[in-house]
């Protein structure tokens, strides 16, 4: 089952490529047509995969590159649709049979993917993606908070439970006051754009779906993992001090990690603080 369920995560990961083309484009000028199209080679024009329909497959077996004239063919639509489908058959052996979980953790996935995707190649955190994942989550804390509680083990279960709709909103809070502060902090000390108003949103976001206390593991990952990858780019000089990363992808690291393990974390720390 979890294979046939990667599978599912592979065709997710072609619809996120797609999204993840047309998107920025729309947001930008929603008459503009995509420049290009992803079914052919950037540098002759004709078709690049062999099999259009398994583009995965087929960029495997022609090694990657173009078959009429060679050019290296882009990794990235190779990359999420595999990756959705690693994290797919992983949601799946971890949750199954629960169909809440597994909604629930797909959605998290293919969503995450698409932000991360738009923001490392434009630099953007769109409110075409985010607004509306930030108003279902609101909806959902309305309407079903124990949706939201349905991804973790019983005592944090509990535990979220017992705080209700404030603890899913105060997430949300910290998670925007935080970068709120820190895009503040970011302007003074860097100028505009040292981190996008998109961080602040995501951030946010991140907040209402994670809540309190495991938003806490979701920033504080979020930041270290920021902190680390950066000083490592500013080491191996691929990046310059004052050059701007984005910061997205970090904030999801830090999100996946407070929703896969911050059950675990906080019963380590909780409990070995006691
Ligand atoms: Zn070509």
């Amino acid at each position: 089952m979890e294979i046939l369920f990667a599978l599912v995560g592979l065709s997710i990961g072609a619809l996120v490529n797609w999204l993840a083309d047309k998107l920025p484009v729309y947001a930008h000028d929603p008459l503009r047509r995509p420049r290009r199209d992803r079914a052919l080679c950037d540098f002759c024009g004709r078709p690049r995969w062999r099999l259009p329909w398994l583009p995965v497959v087929s960029t495997l077996w022609q090694g990657g590159r173009c078959p009429h004239c060679g050019a290296p063919l882009p990794l990235r639509d190779v990359l999420v649709q595999l990756g959705l489908a690693v994290v797919f058959a992983a949601i799946w052996a971890r949750y199954a049979p629960a169909p809440l979980p597994i909604a629930l953790a797909s959605l998290y996935a293919a969503l995450f993917m698409l932000i991360a995707v738009i923001d490392l190649e434009h630099r953007l955190i769109l409110d075409v993606v985010i607004l509306p994942a930030i108003g279902l989550a609101l909806l959902v804390i309305l309407v079903a908070p124990g949706w939201l509680s349905s991804l973790y083990d019983h005592n944090l279960q509990t535990l979220l439970e017992q705080q209700g709709r404030p603890g899913w909103l105060v997430g949300g809070v910290i998670g925007f006051v935080f970068f709120l502060l820190a895009w503040l902090l970011g302007q003074r000390l860097y100028g505009p754009g040292a981190l996008g108003q998109g961080d602040i949103k995501l951030a946010a976001f991140i907040g209402l779906i994670t809540g309190f206390p495991l938003v806490i593991i979701a920033l504080v990952g979020g930041i270290l993992a920021g902190g680390i990858i950066s000083l490592v780019l500013v080491v191996t000089r691929l990046r310059s001090l004052r050059s701007a990363v984005p910061y997205g992808p970090f904030l999801i690291l830090g999100a996946a990690l407070a929703l896969w393990s911050g059950a675990q974390i906080i019963q380590q720390w909780w409990g070995g603080l006691r």
